[in-house]
């Protein structure tokens, strides 16, 4: 898998989880610490309110002795001790000289006071007031803007235990409350110092709203939490289902090549150091295209995934298997040595048969066997892959192990495939002629272009060597109206020239035969050099019979109405088949070089020549016979009057030049 295409998925399989997971972590910390703040605040805003209430009673006493002296200081104790009855917090009330000498106290309840730490309420005693807990601790409330601001100390200090440990009678009142303190409020007065202890109480209904606003936020923030981590939870099972579809095969339903690849690379990665032998197979069914057009696309399907499920059942831990595409499927399969894996796959292959046993199938199966810290699994599938391509398709059921001559030859055509364009801008593709000669006169009758390429690094190129990666690529289409195009060319400088000219082939590969229009497309080209269309033959091989019949039968019909010459090619290589003959009318048959070949079947070959030249005759045909590489061969032919022979014996393919040197063409 390529690097980009591994962080697509991951990125993918990845989505929004991240931002999710912060996002959830966030909430909840804000979530706590809003709470524990919305908390903390309401509740020290009631304390706080009852705080400066407290503040406020004290200062009233206070105001009562302002302007007191030692005479009337009774009189002041008395209304103070009265004001004292009328608020039931009010729990003692007792007036300090400033040497902190008790002067009065109401009820025997007084602070003791500590001369340092008073000096700074003195300090500003318009901001500060001193505050006693009655268990001493002391605390320092500040004032700002008329309101108590309690510091976090006083805060902290304020659990139930400690402020209530000294309660000593509770009222009615008392009893509803929720929590109580008690604190004692020093208030200067001129030469003295009030001291009243309050006793702070917090009743239940002080506590409605903080406990509304409390109750409200974490009911906003729960629906908030809900909503988000079900949201979160939707994103993990769309997560786990997007995963599922990503490594999901549409067809077979089973795991998908993406999931082969993973897995696989952890197996060889596992494996680096070879403790096991593994194999890269690839297994394909020959003619499924076949299958799908006689019984229909979704029986193909179908066949599939029971192939999927077949093999499935095969396979053992640490081995992968996926289906790739068409009817192919990569296996990676550990084995101990070739015989125990040939058997394996002969084992699957039967598995596969199974599926369909009133059918006979073939399969294709290239294997690739992975060296110790090898794990590009996409490699290795390509290695198998190659072997089976290059077995070929007549492998039927033989299992092709990779080897590196493979590897050179796939490098090779990739080599060609880069090249092919470029070296027909640039004219590498040279005419090679190889003439026809009249078999009664032994003189020449016509040639046949044949392609060779002139390569710039690898020198000369023979068409076996790149003809059949052209068919396979599509490439041969450009090249086959090249060559027509410099053959019409070529007839129109030599007819220009005044020279006399013979008729010359061009071979016209099956693949043109999809095209309806191919006849007017040959002549538009040999028309640009305004060529009589009698100079060009057209060579055509029986195989594209089997295409698009009605393609081929009418480009035939319509090339001859145009006045081309057309010739059937390799006839009784192959498929051949007599019907071809009955259906296409063509002028020339070409007899294929294999009747002339082999020593034990010369004679019976030499019979069916005859036979087909009587044959052909009949059918108004004329006749080639290629491949001739012998004075007998020509003698049989001039025999039974075969019309023109090409093949060695009177001469290979040459250059343009060389012919018209060796036939003054
Ligand atoms: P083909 O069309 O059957 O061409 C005849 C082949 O037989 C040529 O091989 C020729 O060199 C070879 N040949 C001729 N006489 C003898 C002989 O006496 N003995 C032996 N052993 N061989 C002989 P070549 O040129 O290598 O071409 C091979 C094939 O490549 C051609 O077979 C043709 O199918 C294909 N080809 C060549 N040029 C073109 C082209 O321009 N277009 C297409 N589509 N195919 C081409
Ligand atoms: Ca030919
Ligand atoms: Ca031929």
């Amino acid at each position: 898998m390529s690097g980009s295409k591994d962080k697509r998925i991951k990125r993918l399989k990845r989505k929004r989880i991240w931002p999710s997971v912060l996002g959830l972590f966030f909430i909840m910390v804000i979530c706590s610490v809003s709470t524990i703040a919305i908390v903390a605040s309401a509740f020290a805003d009631v304390v706080s309110r009852k705080v400066s209430q407290g503040s406020r009673e004290a200062t009233q006493i206070a105001g009562l002795y302002i302007g007191c002296d030692s005479d009337n200081i009774d009189e002041i104790n008395g209304k103070a001790l009265d004001y004292a009855e009328l608020r039931s917090e009010i729990e003692a009330v007792s007036v300090f000289d400033l040497q902190h000498k008790l002067l009065w106290s109401d009820c025997g309840k007084y602070p003791e006071l500590d001369t340092d730490k008073q000096l700074d309420f003195y300090l500003n005693e318009e901001e500060i007031v001193t505050i006693f807990l009655e268990d001493d601790q002391e605390q320092s409330i500040k004032v700002e803007d008329g309101e108590l601001v309690l510091d976090e100390e006083f805060f902290e200090s304020m659990h139930l235990e400690k402020v209530c440990g000294e309660v000593s009678y509770l009222s009615e009142d008392e009893e509803n409350s929720v929590f109580q303190m008690k604190m004692w409020f020093v208030v200067p007065a001129d030469e003295l110092e009030i001291c009243v202890l309050q006793r702070i109480d917090i009743y239940n209904y002080d506590l409605i709203m903080p406990i509304l606003t409390i109750v409200l936020v974490l009911f906003m923030l729960g629906v908030f939490a809900i909503y988000y981590i079900g949201s979160f939870i939707s994103l993990i099972i769309s997560m786990h289902r997007t995963t599922k579809i990503i490594y999901t095969d549409m067809i077979t339903g089973g795991n998908n090549w993406l999931h082969f690849t993973k897995k696989g690379t952890g197996f060889l990665k596992w494996n680096r150091n070879g403790k096991r032998n593994y194999a890269m197979v690839h297994l394909k069914m020959r003619k499924y295209r076949t299958f799908c057009t006689c019984f229909g696309v979704r029986e193909g399907e179908e066949l599939i995934e029971k192939f999927y499920l077949a093999l499935k059942k095969k396979i053992k831990r640490k081995e992968a298997m996926a289906h790739h595409e068409n009817a192919e499927f990569g296996l990676l399969l550990m084995y101990t040595d070739e015989a125990q894996l040939t058997a394996r796959i002969e084992e699957l292959e039967q598995a596969m048969c199974a599926v369909l046993p009133t059918m006979k199938m073939y399969f294709g199966i290239g294997v690739c066997q992975v060296e110790p810290g090898e794990k590009d699994v996409d490699q290795l599938y390509n290695n198998a892959l190659i072997a089976c391509d290059i077995s070929g398709e007549d492998n039927e059921n033989k299992i092709a192990f990779f080897n590196i001559e493979m590897n050179k030859q796939r490098l090779w055509e990739r080599k060609v495939e880069d090249d092919m364009e470029r070296a027909l801008i640039n004219k590498e593709f040279k005419i090679y002629l190889q003439p026809k000669i009249d078999t009664s006169e032994e003189t020449l009758a016509g040639a046949e272009a044949l392609v060779r390429w002139i390569h710039p690094t690898e020198g000369f190129i023979p068409p076996n060597k790149f003809i059949p990666i052209f068919e396979q690529n599509g490439f041969i289409l450009k090249l086959d109206d090249y060559m027509l195009e410099e053959v019409a060319r070529q007839q129109a400088d030599w007819i220009a020239q005044g020279r006399k000219i013979v008729p010359i082939s061009v071979n016209v590969s099956r693949a043109h035969f999809t095209r309806e229009d191919l006849a007017e497309h040959i002549c538009r080209i040999v028309d640009k050099y305004q060529v009589p269309h009698d100079v060009i033959e057209l060579e055509l091989t029986e195989s594209a019979f089997f295409d698009d019949k009605q393609v081929l039968l009418n480009t035939v019909k319509k090339l001859r109405e145009f006045g081309f010459s057309v010739s059937m090619d390799d006839f009784g290589a192959g498929y051949s088949s007599l019907n071809s003959l009955k259906e296409l009318q063509i002028d020339v048959l070409k007899i294929d070089a294999d009747f002339f070949r082999g020593v034990e079947e010369v004679e019976r070959g030499m019979l069916i020549v005859s036979e087909v030249i009587d044959l052909a005759k009949k059918l108004d045909m004329k006749i080639v016979a290629e491949g001739i590489e012998s004075r007998e061969q020509v003698d049989f032919l001039a025999e039974q009057e075969c019309d023109l022979i090409q093949g060695y014996f009177f001469a290979k393919p040459m250059p343009i030049d060389e012919f018209v040197e060796k036939y003054k063409a």
